[in-house]
């Protein structure tokens, strides 16, 4: 796994008036805990991976209090375990990347959400929007919307992510409706402190066994004709009864200003950028967090859907005209708000969407840039010339990087140096030269880096898991066989079926390279049910590990795969021939080639604490390195273009009688064999070598070392 949690599993077992410090996910993990939480689940990704992690992590603790953590293969079964809540009064909170995790999870979410619940059920979305995003840009709010369920979006400081997390338990059993609690990107990794309450162990958990299943109850049961009296509860019954619970509650926020005349309504997730936007206005001080300072009203929305509309008239009454910040698009508050206006019959002037932009994140200088509008139109006599020196000094330090970095490349993300996926674009790329190039149906996971430079590969990213079924109509109508790349992480999370079974059901053809490096690493190499045994890993020392399991092999010769072959990464002749093999075959149906190969993140953390024990105790180490030998070097830089790998760069020719910079290996490079392979299998130039550099030398190496030294010295 990514990271070892020692310390913040330590801070899980925190205690009534202690002071929690930490990032915002980590105290949801924490507030979970406080509430009494039975079961938890998930999927993992950014950026809420971290919340699962520890619980794994802490599954000692987790057993004493009778919690149980189960890391889910996919966000659809993370969701349907929320079921647990529907006829037992036990909380439970499952936790996925939000769009697209919500996407996978949506069958589940709208069952849950029709028969409802009785114990607490809490979603928490890692809402991956805006600049550092990685996923398809859309909003978790429209899931909110179509299903009923309630979502909140707090402010992003610790003791308000806790409290919320606490209070959307008591929300969702107050209205028997599954709560959703979106958390961007900042808010999971926002640093803080807040002071701890006793956790509290469940009363019905894993330390405390039901006797009995609960009573057969058909209403229940999200199916007909029990879902229609559902729907109709859902406005009639457990709507009003959330309203009022957010309202007798006092999960929304105010903060009062000393010009009443105009005032912003903001979701809670926002309300950071909106201070710091009002600071640089001079229209708030430091203290305006928690204590008030700013000069216009804000009504903060810890809870963004469902609205208090007798809230919302409240805020708006006797005002000219409030402004709604809210993130994304469409306008669905702002939109919640004009009707809540006009039902009033308040006259006051809504704004939003016509002074900041529709799509994209709401940042700071977004925010400055709106409020001056909103205040010119307004407020007149507020003064924003701050805003408008700070907007001044902005666009000068743009244009300054623009004139310093305009010369430099872009440097798009790649692999991790010693990769094992590299190799397979590399095979890809050398055999494309031969047969053409295919269309590449592409995946989410690491294997995604090889649609930049130098691979540029890939026409269509439909989806985790997606890339054979995104495929299937293209494969018919295409003269060259196409081929789709998936990590094991994407085919047991959806590619199995999705892709697999409906290739082999209706009998297509094509190539699928499964990229099996053992675990999903682009979310932190959690594990998988394909990961090799620790005992294998363990016992791999140097070597990759992904060998030790064969679940993914024997899973596609049962499901009836004809023509599967494993090759080793590494090889890039051997897999430059399979891949050849497979596109040109004669032979129909699907072709699976699985690229086996340990995950070199992952390898190097088990690899460096051996190695630091290794060399601290004086034993000897060979470490193997690769260089260029730059007399030999012609500059054409055709290893790079095949290899992509970061420690294989330029540096300036030694040669005053050359101009062209040579090839170089620094320092980092692992060693992984890549160079050597493909110098061979592409017939590069002879420039490459393979070096041992020996740590910790004996006797014998000293004098080997000696003896060369002489003879190429003479030589
Ligand atoms: S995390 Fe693992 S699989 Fe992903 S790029 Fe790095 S080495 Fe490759
Ligand atoms: S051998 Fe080549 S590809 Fe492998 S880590 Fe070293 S420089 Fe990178």
């Amino acid at each position: 796994m990514e990271r070892q949690f020692t310390e913040e599993i330590r801070s899980l077992r925190l205690g009534a008036g202690e002071t929690f410090h930490g990032e915002g996910i980590l105290a949801v993990t924490k507030a979970l805990l406080q509430s009494g939480v039975a079961y938890v689940g998930g999927y993992q990704g950014a950026p809420v991976s971290h919340l699962l992690d520890v619980m794994v992590q802490a599954r000692d603790y987790m057993d004493e209090l009778g919690v149980h953590v189960e890391a889910c293969t996919s966000e659809a079964s993370a969701a349907a375990m929320l079921g647990a809540s529907v006829s037992y009064p036990v909380r439970g909170a499952v936790t996925w990347k939000s769009i697209v995790g919500t996407n996978v999870a949506s069958d589940a979410l709208s069952y849950l959400a029709s028969a409802g619940v009785i114990g607490g059920a809490l979603i928490v979305l890692g809402e991956d929007y805006g600049e550092g995003g990685v996923v398809a840009q859309e909003r978790s709010h429209a899931y909110a919307l179509k299903s009923m369920m309630w979502l909140l979006d707090p402010r992003p400081n610790l003791a308000t992510i806790a409290a919320m997390v606490e209070r959307g338990f008591e929300l969702s059993e107050a209205s028997n409706t599954p709560v959703m609690m979106e958390l961007r990107i900042r808010a999971c990794h926002v640093h803080g402190s807040f002071t701890a309450r006793n956790n509290r162990a469940p009363l019905v958990s894993t330390r405390n066994l039901m006797e009995e299943p609960a009573d057969f109850l058909y209403e229940r049961l999200a199916h007909p004709p029990a879902i229609f009296p559902q729907e109709k509860k859902k406005s009639a019954v457990r709507l009003p009864a959330a309203r009022k619970f957010i309202a007798e509650r006092g999960l929304n926020e105010l903060f009062a200003g000393d010009d009443s005349s105009v005032g912003i309504v903001v979701q809670g997730g926002l309300y950071n950028n909106l201070v710091r936007a009002l600071q640089i206005l001079e229209l708030a001080n430091s203290f305006s967090d928690d204590r008030g300072g700013c000069r216009v009203p804000i009504l903060a929305l810890n809870v963004v859907y469902p609205l208090v509309p007798e809230e919302i008239a409240a805020f708006c009454a006797r005002k000219k005209a409030i402004l709604v910040l809210e993130e994304g698009q469409p306008e669905f508050i702002e939109q919640e708000i004009a009707t809540i206006l006009r039902r009033a019959d308040l006259d006051t002037r809504l704004h939003g969407k016509d002074q900041l932009h529709m799509a994209g994140e709401y940042n700071t200088e977004a925010m400055v840039r709106g409020l001056m509008k909103f205040l010119a139109a307004h407020t007149p006599h507020v003064d924003t010339s701050s805003g408008r020196r700070w907007l001044e000094q902005v666009n000068a330090t743009k244009g300054k990087a623009a004139e310093l970095l305009g010369a430099l490349p872009q440097r798009p993300p790649t692999f991790c140096i010693g990769c094992p996926e590299r190799p397979v674009f590399s095979a890809m790329k050398l055999v494309a030269q031969e047969i053409g190039r295919p269309h590449v149906a592409m995946d989410v996971g690491c294997h995604a880096f090889a649609s930049f430079e130098p691979f540029s590969q890939g026409n269509t990213l439909l989806g985790y898991g997606m890339s054979l079924a995104s495929a299937a109509g293209v494969t018919p109508m295409s003269a060259r066989r196409p081929v789709a790349v998936m990590g094991d992480g994407g085919f047991w999370h959806n590619g199995l079926l999705s892709g697999v079974a409906s290739n082999l059901m209706n009998k297509g053809d094509g190539v699928l390279v499964i990229m099996k490096n053992g675990y999903a690493s682009a979310t932190g190499t959690q594990e998988l049910i394909s990961t090799p045994p620790e005992e294998a890993r363990a016992a791999a020392a140097g070597a990759s590990a992904a060998g030790a399991d064969t679940t993914i092999e024997s899973t596609l010769k049962g499901m009836g795969v004809k023509w599967q072959r494993t090759v080793d990464n590494y090889d890039v002749a051997a897999m430059a021939k399979t891949y050849r093999e497979a596109m040109t075959t004669r032979e129909k149906g699907l072709k699976v080639i699985v690229a086996e190969g340990e995950c070199q993140l992952e390898r190097q953390r088990r690899l460096r604490p051996q190695l630091a024990k290794k060399l601290a105790q004086g034993e000897r180490n060979v470490r193997v390195k690769y260089g260029v030998d730059e007399d030999t070097c012609t500059g054409d830089h055709s290893c790079i273009r095949l290899s992509g790998c970061p420690t294989l760069t330029v540096k300036e020719n030694p040669d005053p009688l050359r101009t062209d910079p040579v090839a170089t290996v620094i320092e980092g490079c692992v060693g992984c064999g890549l160079c050597g392979e493909n110098a061979h299998a592409a017939i590069l130039c002879p420039s490459f070598y393979r070096a041992e550099v020996v740590q910790n030398p004996g006797a014998w190496d000293r004098l080997l070392a000696r003896l060369r030294g002489f003879v190429t010295a003479t030589a």
